[in-house]
């Protein structure tokens, strides 16, 4: 008989759990949780809501209708596109509606339980491990993986923050990549523009000077920066360049994610329809007033003045600030809904099928620990089922 133990009860500890006893109703299978209780993160995810997988609508080529998993997973997205062959979002949909969730798909592909309560996710799993027997050990620390009795380990630990957290695996010498963490808001030193705290630009493209990092999507602007999808994209894309560089570095907001002769010729027009106006009443769609008036100042021109008196060297410095307008991030700003951990367990240390470290047979790896993350939007937890479910076949294959 196979006496599994499973060090982490979240979201790939509880699921790898659930579908271990399902395959092998006789096999021992523990869970060591250090908490008080299984699942704790889960409860809080997409702010009590649970976004717990997504349709990748916005992520799939429109001809081929191949998901482009390197938009979503920046670091594992070749893993991820491997494992989606054993559980794929589809069989996440399936698996919890069979276990009776209710779920819906937002406009933006994101997934969530119909009763739009994490609680429900976490009641469902809490209800299959006991119903399966499932062995729970809460309040439970594992320091040192080796002196667990068990003959199979599955390491589900989740994200770090440094590497203390994975002080228990020291004696296996399996090598981690560095972390940092992913998916944060930018603190940025321009006064003027945080003054504009609250405003949403619907249109834009952020990317960091120098390099290939980019990403698109609505921007707000906060009372210390920038937030929004763009900004948590960028720094989930650019997560391990920012921490290198100490999140001191530039941003260069495309206000309208239009090229410079686009937005001249969008300007022209638009100036040649409204001569009589002042320059800060024209809309610029996507813009609001508040957010205009600030790039007509960035671009150097009076505010009261009309569109018959702009010359042609100002409307190409206004094309300049609204195509490439640069700040200086100067550090790591808040976000309380979601974080993760870029970094964790190499993936050169795991054969790909299995999920089982290559210089020890018998350990597993599941969900954040491993070297994979996402930007936001459902795509870690679907990581952390998709990994879980594939360790679980893989022992029961063994
Ligand atoms: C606030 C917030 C909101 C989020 N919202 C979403 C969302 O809506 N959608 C989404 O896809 N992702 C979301 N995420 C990310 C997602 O929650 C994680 O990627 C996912 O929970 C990872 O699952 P996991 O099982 O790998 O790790 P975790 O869920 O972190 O579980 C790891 C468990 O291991 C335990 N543990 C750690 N070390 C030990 C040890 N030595 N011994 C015993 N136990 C140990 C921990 O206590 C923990 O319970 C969110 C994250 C945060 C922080």
């Amino acid at each position: 008989m196979k006496s599994i133990a499973i060090i982490g009860g979240g979201a790939a500890g509880c699921f790898c759990a659930i579908e271990l006893k399902r395959r092998l109703p006789d096999a021992e299978v523990t869970i060591y949780e250090a908490q008080d209780r299984l699942l704790a993160k889960v409860a809080i995810t997409g702010g009590g809501r649970c976004n717990l997988t997504n349709s990748f609508q916005d992520f799939r080529d429109s001809d081929s209708n191949i998901e482009l998993l390197e938009y979503v997973y920046p670091r594992g997205h070749r893993l991820m596109k491997r494992l989606f062959n054993i559980f794929s979002p589809d069989d996440t949909v399936r698996w919890f509606e069979s276990h009776g969730v209710k779920l819906v798909t937002e406009d933006d592909g994101c997934i969530f339980p119909k009763s739009q309560d994490a609680m429900e996710i976490v009641r469902t799993l809490e209800n299959l491990l006991k119903q399966t027997g499932v062995e729970i050990r809460t309040n439970h620390r594992i320091d040192i993986i080796t002196d667990l009795k068990e003959d199979i380990k599955v390491v589900t630990t989740g994200g770090k923050k440094t590497d203390k957290g994975y002080a228990f695996l020291a004696q296996t010498g399996i090598e981690m990549t560095p972390l940092c963490p992913s998916l944060f808001t930018f603190e940025l030193s321009d006064r003027a523009l945080k003054s504009l705290s609250g405003t949403v630009a619907e249109h834009t493209t952020l990317s960091i000077p120098k390099t290939k990092f980019k990403s698109s999507g609505i921007l707000l602007v906060t009372d210390w920066g920038t937030s929004g999808p763009a900004t948590l994209k960028l720094s989930s894309y650019a997560a391990r360049f920012l921490s290198e560089a100490n999140y001191k570095t530039q941003l260069t907001v495309n206000w309208i994610s239009n090229n410079q002769e686009e937005a001249l010729a969008t300007l022209r027009k638009t100036i040649a329809e409204n001569r009589l106006k002042k320059l800060s009443s024209i809309n610029i769609e996507g813009l609001t007033s508040r957010l205009w008036n600030h790039i007509i100042t960035r671009a150097e021109i009076r505010e009261d003045i009309r569109c018959s008196e702009i010359g042609s060297k100002q409307l190409n410095k206004l094309s300049t600030v609204l195509t490439s307008d640069t700040y200086e991030i100067t550090g790591k700003g808040r976000f309380k809904e979601e974080f993760v951990t870029c970094g964790g367990v190499s993936l050169k240390e795991i054969d790909q099928n299995t999920l089982q470290a290559k210089k020890h047979p018998g350990i597993y790896f599941a969900g954040e620990v491993l070297d994979i993350d996402a930007i936001t939007g459902g795509f870690n937890l679907q990581a952390a089922w998709t990994t879980g479910y594939t360790v679980a076949r893989a022992i029961q294959l063994v």
